[in-house]
C-alpha cells in the first residue's frame, strides 16, 4: 500500500492516490523491500511499461527528502524533455527540476540549485570533465535503460560516467533501470546493488507472428487475419485492430483499437505512415475527422517544413510517424493524439521504443533487420530490442491482453521468427569499453580531469568498470590501455613521465570539447596542412603580383576570370567545403554511405574540387581510406548544399537521406566546427573567422547574407529568404518593418508573423486587423 512506504516525503502517498496508484506493482514492492527508499543501490530489470519510472521516483524523492540531490540519466536527448515533464509534477511540492542536454562545454552552474537534474550520459560525462562543482553534491543517481552499456557507440560513456560518479562520491545511491536481460545479476554485482529481476507485467502479453492469413500466437492460438486485395500484412493487422470485435451472438466484445508499428529507419516510418493513412481513413468518424484536422493544423504551426507537412497530412487521416528527428512539438502532439485514441496508428523507429509511453492494443514489429554501417549490410535486431518494442502492447484496464507480432513472408521465416524472437530469451549485456576509440576518449578524459595521475591509478580506475568485472581475459585491458597511452602521447595530448601521466594543454582542450582525440588530431592536421598550403598560395600570389608589371599569360587571365565567376574573391580563403570535408572525415561524424552509383559521381567531384580539401587525398590503392575520403566528400557536399539554401527535398533525394538525417549531420558539423575553432587557437592557425562563418551558415542552412535574419528565433532558412526577398535584410530592419510586408512575406500566417516580430524585438507585434501587402511578391523558392 502506498501509505506504507518508508523514507518517502509525506505528501507522496496522497499524490500517488490522486494518480490512481493505490498499491505498488509487485516489482516496485520488491524494490522498496530491497531498500530503494532508504539509500540502497538497486538494479531493477523489469519489462517495459511495468512501472520503472515510479521506482526511480521513489529513490530520488526519498533522497531529496533527506536533503540530497538526484540525477536522472537518460539514454537519448529526445527522452530528456519527456522525463522533465514527468518530474515537474513534483514542483508543486517545492522541488526544482532542471534538464541539461546539448552544449557540451559548459559546466551548467545553474543546475546547482536543482533538486532533480535530468541529463544524457554524454552531458553528465562532460559536466564531470568540466568540473561542475555540484556533481559532488549528488546523493542519488538513476540510470535509465542501463542495458545500453552494451551499445558500442554510447555504452562506454555511460559505463565510465557511472564509475566516475561513484568514485567521486562513495556514498552515492545508484539505481539502474534495465529491460529484462540475460545477466542482470552481473550488473548488480558491478554496482554493489540489490537486484530486482522480474518479468511481471501489469497486462498479459501474447507474442506472435503474422503469416499468410493468420496471426500465430505463442500459446498455439491461430487467429484468422486475412490480407485483402494487394495490401501489405502490416496494413491487414492495423485494419483488423481497428475493427470492433463481436461475439457469436453479435454483442460487442471489444471496441476497435490502435496499433504501434516499428520499422527500421526514419524514412521508412514516414513512408509507412503515409501508406497506413489509407488504411485508417475509412474507419474514422466525422467527429474524429474534425478533431484530427485541428491536430494537423497545430502540427503545421510548429514548423514550416516538408516533414511537418507530411506529418500533418498523415495525422489528418489518423496515422502518424514518430522518430528522434521530429521536433519536440511534433512529438508531443503525436503522442497526445495517440493517447487520446484519435491517431490510430503510429509508425516509429526502435530508438524511440522506450520513449513512446503510449500503450496500444497491438504492436507490429515490421522490420527485424536494420542497416548497420559497422557490420556492413542488414543485421538482425537483438532479442532485447524486439522484446522492448513488443512490451508496448496492451493497455492496462482496457485490453484483456496485448498482442505483439512480427511479420513473416514465408513459412520458413515464420519458424525462424518464432525461434529467434518469440521463444528466445534476451541476450546478456556485455561491456564495449575495451574498444580502442572508446578507451582513447575516456582515458584522456580520466587523466585530464584528474581522476588518474599515473598508469597504475588509471588501471585501478578502469578496474571499477563493468568491463573489468566481466572480462576473464586477464591483461587485455592493460595492453589496450598501453596502446592508447602511446597514441595519446605521440599526438601531443598527454605527457608520460615514468609512470606519471599529465594532460597537455591541447589534451585538456580536447577533453573539454568532448572530442574523440583522433578527431582532434585529424582536424589539427587538416588546419596545419592548409596553413602550409596557404603559405604556398601566398608566395604564388606574390609572384603573380611581381609579374604584373610584365606579361600576363592567357592562363592567368583565365584563372582570374573563373575566380571572379565563382565569386571566389580571395584565393587564400579557406573553403567552406574544405572545412565540411575535414569535420566529415573525423570519427565523430557518422558519414553518409556511398551507394554503388555514387562512387563515380564523387570521384569526379573530388578531382574538380580537390584543391579545396584540407589534406592530401589518399591513393586510390588504399582502398578503404580512399572510400572514406569519398564518403566524407559526399557528407561535406550535403552540408554545403544545406548552407547554399538548396531545399530540403532536393537534398533528401540527392543524397538518399531523410530530413532527420540532414538535421543530425548539421548538428554534428556545428559541434565539430565549434571544436575546430578552439583547436585553431590552440595551434595558432589563423582560420577562426572562416571556421566560425562556415559553422553559422551550416547551423542555419543559409548563405552569408541571411545569417543574421535566420538567427532570429522562429525565422529559419525559408522564412529568412522570403523576408529578404521582401526587402528586409537584417534583424534591425525586421524589428522596424511594416507589418503588412512581414505578413505577406510569411504567407499570411498571423501567428507566425507575430512570433517572429516579437522575437525580433518589435514594440507591438500584434497582427490584428493587418492585411497582407498585396504588392509583396515573394519567390517561394
Ligand atoms: P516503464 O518506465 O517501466 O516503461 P512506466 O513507469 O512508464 O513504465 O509505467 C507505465 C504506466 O504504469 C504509467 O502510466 C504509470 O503511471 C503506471 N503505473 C506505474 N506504477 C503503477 C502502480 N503501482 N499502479 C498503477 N499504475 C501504475
Amino acid at each position: 500500500d502506498v501509505a506504507d512506504l518508508p523514507g518517502v516525503p509525506e505528501w507522496l502517498p496522497d499524490h500517488l492516490r490522486e494518480d490512481g496508484i493505490e498499491e505498488l506493482y509487485p516489482p516496485q514492492g520488491e524494490a522498496v523491500e530491497a531498500g530503494v527508499t532508504e539509500g540502497q543501490n538497486l538494479v531493477a530489470a523489469i519489462p517495459t511499461a511495468s512501472g520503472k519510472t515510479l521506482v526511480a521516483e521513489l529513490a530520488m524523492l526519498s533522497s531529496v527528502a533527506r536533503g540530497g540531490k538526484a540525477l536522472y540519466i537518460v539514454p537519448l536527448r529526445a527522452l530528456a524533455s519527456e522525463k522533465q515533464a514527468e518530474f515537474e509534477q513534483f514542483e508543486q511540492y517545492g522541488l526544482d527540476v532542471g534538464v541539461s542536454t546539448g552544449n557540451y562545454e559548459s559546466e551548467g552552474g545553474w543546475l546547482a540549485d536543482k533538486d532533480i537534474v535530468v541529463a544524457t550520459s554524454e552531458k553528465v560525462d562532460s559536466l564531470v570533465r568540466n568540473d561542475a562543482p555540484w556533481i559532488e553534491e549528488l546523493t542519488c543517481v538513476v540510470s535509465d535503460e542501463v542495458h545500453l552499456v552494451d551499445d558500442g557507440q554510447r555504452g562506454p560513456t555511460l559505463e565510465v560516467t557511472l564509475a566516475k560518479l561513484r568514485r567521486l562520491n562513495p556514498d552515492l545511491q545508484t539505481v539502474a533501470l534495465s529491460a529484462t536481460i540475460g545477466n542482470a545479476d552481473e550488473l548488480a554485482g558491478w554496482l554493489d546493488a540489490e537486484l530486482v529481476d522480474s518479468d511481471w507485467r501489469p497486462i498479459e502479453l501474447q507474442k506472435g507472428v503474422h503469416y499468410g492469413q493468420a496471426l500465430h500466437l505463442e500459446d498455439g492460438q491461430q487467429k484468422r487475419l486475412a490480407v485483402q486485395n494487394n495490401e501489405k500484412a502490416t496494413a491487414a493487422v492495423v485494419r483488423d485492430t481497428l475493427q470492433d470485435d463481436y461475439d457469436d451472438e453479435g454483442n460487442l466484445k471489444e471496441e476497435g483499437g490502435s496499433s504501434l508499428v516499428f520499422v527500421n529507419s526514419r524514412r521508412n516510418a514516414e513512408a509507412a505512415a503515409g501508406r497506413l493513412a489509407n488504411t485508417v481513413r475509412p474507419h474514422l468518424t466525422d467527429e474524429e475527422r474534425t478533431q484530427l484536422a485541428d491536430v494537423a493544423a497545430e502540427i503545421r504551426d510548429v514548423s514550416d517544413t516538408e516533414t511537418s507537412d507530411d506529418l500533418a497530412d498523415a495525422v489528418a487521416d489518423g496515422a502518424a510517424f514518430h522518430h528522434a528527428g521530429l521536433a519536440r512539438g511534433h512529438r508531443e502532439l503525436v503522442e497526445d493524439a495517440f493517447r487520446d485514441r484519435l491517431v490510430k496508428v503510429v509508425c516509429a523507429t526502435p530508438t524511440l521504443a522506450a520513449g513512446v509511453n503510449t500503450p496500444s492494443r497491438r504492436v507490429v514489429v515490421r522490420d527485424w533487420r536494420r542497416y548497420d554501417g559497422t557490420a556492413g549490410g542488414m543485421q538482425p535486431l537483438s532479442v532485447l530490442e524486439v522484446h522492448q518494442m513488443m512490451g508496448r502492447a496492451g493497455r492496462p484496464g482496457l485490453d484483456p491482453y496485448g498482442e505483439a507480432v512480427l511479420v513473416a513472408n514465408s513459412h520458413d521465416e515464420l519458424d525462424e521468427l518464432f525461434e529467434r524472437y518469440v521463444w528466445a530469451d534476451p541476450e546478456p549485456v556485455r561491456s564495449k569499453l575495451a574498444a580502442e576509440p572508446a578507451l582513447r576518449t575516456h582515458i584522456l578524459a580520466t587523466v585530464s580531469s584528474g581522476f588518474a595521475r599515473s598508469r597504475e591509478g588509471l588501471l585501478e580506475f578502469l578496474e571499477q568498470t563493468l568491463y573489468a568485472s566481466q572480462t576473464d581475459e586477464s591483461g587485455r585491458l592493460e595492453s589496450v590501455t598501453d596502446d592508447v597511452l602511446t597514441y595519446l602521447e605521440r599526438n601531443g595530448f598527454l605527457e608520460i613521465d615514468g609512470g606519471e601521466l599529465d594532460a597537455t594543454s591541447l589534451g585538456h582542450t580536447v577533453s573539454r570539447l568532448y572530442l574523440d582525440p583522433m578527431s582532434a588530431a585529424e582536424i589539427i592536421d587538416g588546419l596545419e596542412h592548409w596553413q602550409r598550403h596557404a603559405g604556398d598560395a601566398d608566395s604564388g600570389t606574390d609572384e603573380r603580383e611581381a609579374a604584373e608589371g610584365g606579361f600576363t599569360t592567357a592562363s592567368e587571365l583565365a584563372d582570374e576570370a573563373t575566380a571572379e565567376a565563382s565569386g571566389d574573391t580571395d584565393p587564400d580563403e579557406i573553403s567552406a567545403l574544405g572545412l565540411y570535408h575535414l569535420v566529415s572525415r573525423t570519427p565523430d561524424m557518422y558519414q553518409l554511405y556511398l551507394r554503388s552509383g555514387d562512387r563515380e559521381e564523387f570521384e569526379m567531384e573530388l578531382y574538380e574540387r580537390e584543391d579545396e580539401l584540407l589534406g592530401p587525398t589518399p591513393s586510390e590503392f588504399e582502398d578503404s581510406r580512399f572510400e572514406d575520403w569519398l564518403s566524407a566528400l559526399k557528407t561535406a557536399r550535403l552540408l554545403e548544399d544545406w548552407a547554399e539554401e538548396v531545399d530540403e527535398e532536393t537534398i533528401t533525394e540527392r543524397y538518399g537521406v531523410g530530413p532527420g538525417d540532414i538535421r543530425g549531420k548539421v548538428e554534428t558539423a556545428q559541434w565539430l566546427l565549434g571544436a575546430a575553432e578552439s583547436l585553431a587557437d590552440e595551434v595558432d592557425a589563423d582560420v577562426a573567422r572562416a571556421v566560425s562563418e562556415a559553422r553559422i551558415r551550416v547551423e542555419h542552412g543559409v548563405r552569408e547574407e541571411l545569417v543574421e535574419l535566420a538567427g532570429v528565433r522562429g525565422v529559419g532558412r525559408k522564412r529568412a529568404r522570403r523576408l529578404f526577398e521582401a526587402g528586409i535584410a537584417d534583424r534591425a530592419q525586421l524589428r522596424d518593418a511594416a507589418k503588412p510586408v512581414v505578413l505577406a512575406a510569411l504567407r499570411g500566417r498571423r501567428k507566425t508573423a507575430e512570433n517572429v516580430l516579437e522575437n525580433a524585438g518589435h514594440r507591438d507585434p500584434s497582427m490584428e486587423g493587418v492585411e497582407p501587402d498585396p504588392d509583396v511578391e515573394v519567390d517561394a523558392t
